[in-house]
């Protein structure tokens, strides 16, 4: 059985508390919310804090507020099972929803959270092992090691950006702001992720993720697709966000692709978004969007599955999202 090593565990009550005792403590400590990633990687030794602070205490975390006319502000620590339940989402914002209720079981959807969702670690093959699989192995670039057992001639880590609801957040264009003792600053979610699988978030660890901010609906409409090995939960090997804003003439005037789960970042598809942007919201230009995301994809060989499949399935799933729209 892994044991989590030992760690002291503050409560904190308030913002402020909660950064203040993060610049005191330093770069030994780190926020956890649910857990159900942290943890799990305590006890792996993938991450090793002396200090653990809890954000679950702290009030402006946990609320939703606002609605699809003026914009809807999520706090960090609201429940995934919340998110799947919530009223004004599910009427004003359903897609975040639909992602919502595909991560993973009900059990852990009642503790994770939708900010340890959007800051999840990124996952591979050959690091989501326990200590003894990885020093076997003599351990990798992303822990311990210096090689990457997935491309060895790389400085780089690919691990993989597997979180449901980051792609869906870059699609519709969602802000995060983050709170330190130094700053408060907001960032877009297209901007927060680095295609690093080392340094994969846009983030000092003694930031704080205070909530999200989605921009008003406005009409447009938005769906999420997810490709995984068992219907019942697992991490996704492919997930693809879809977003378009149709005029009363039903052309498409913006629209967004973003795949997730096949790089150490969510991959916004420009080159699809093109081939819709001004035209009508019909299946030829449906397709063109398709094959831009095909080729686009370029997942590597450390996930459930053969890597040519799921590119192959980038077509199909950006059909499924698009099509769900149209
Ligand atoms: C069996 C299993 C299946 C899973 N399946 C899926 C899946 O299908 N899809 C999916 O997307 N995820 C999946 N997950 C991952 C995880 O359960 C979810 O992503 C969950 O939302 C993580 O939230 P949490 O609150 O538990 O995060 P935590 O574990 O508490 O935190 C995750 C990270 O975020 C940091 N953090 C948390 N809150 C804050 C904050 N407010 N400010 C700053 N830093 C913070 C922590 O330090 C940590 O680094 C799965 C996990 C397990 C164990
Ligand atoms: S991609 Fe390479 S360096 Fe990154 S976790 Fe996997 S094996 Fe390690």
């Amino acid at each position: 059985m892994m044991r989590l090593p030992k760690f002291d565990y503050r409560t904190p009550r308030t913002i402020a508390e909660a950064a203040k005792v993060m610049a005191d403590v330093g770069p030994d400590a780190q926020f956890v919310a649910g857990g159900t990633d942290l943890y799990p990687n305590m006890k792996r030794r993938q991450m090793t804090p002396r200090t653990v602070i809890s954000v679950m205490r702290l009030a402006e975390l946990n609320r939703v507020e606002g609605d699809g006319k003026s914009g809807l502000t999520i706090g960090a620590s609201v429940l995934l099972a919340d998110i799947c339940e919530h009223p004004i989402i599910l009427r004003d914002y359903p897609v975040i929803a639909q992602a919502a209720r595909t991560i993973s079981t009900p059990i852990l959807r009642n503790m994770g959270t939708i900010g340890g969702n959007l800051l999840l670690d990124t996952r591979c093959n050959y690091y989501d092992q326990n200590y003894e699989w990885r020093k076997a192995i003599n351990f990798c670039l992303k822990k311990d090691g210096d090689v990457c057992w997935v491309a060895p001639g790389s400085s780089k880590c690919w691990a993989v950006q597997s979180s449901d609801l980051v792609p869906v957040m870059v699609a519709i264009g969602a802000k995060f702001r983050l709170v330190s003792t130094l700053s408060e600053r907001m960032i877009d979610a297209a901007a927060f992720y680095n295609d690093d699988g080392i340094d994969y978030l846009q983030k000092r660890p003694d930031e704080l993720l205070v909530d999200i901010l989605l921009p008003p609906t406005n009409g447009w409409r938005a769906s999420y697709q997810k490709l995984r090995r068992r219907g019942a939960f697992d991490f996704p090997v492919l997930g693809v966000a879809a977003w378009v804003s149709l005029d009363r003439a039903g052309t498409v005037s913006d629209a967004r692709l973003v795949l997730g789960a096949i790089a150490p970042s969510p991959v916004q598809v420009k080159e699809a978004e093109a081939t819709l942007i001004g035209q009508q919201f019909d299946e030829e230009h449906i397709q063109a969007a398709a094959e831009a995301c095909y080729n686009k994809a370029r997942p590597l060989d450390n996930t459930d599955f053969v890597m040519n499949w799921r590119k192959q399935m980038t077509r199909e799933y950006t059909l499924r999202a698009l099509h769900e729209l149209s």
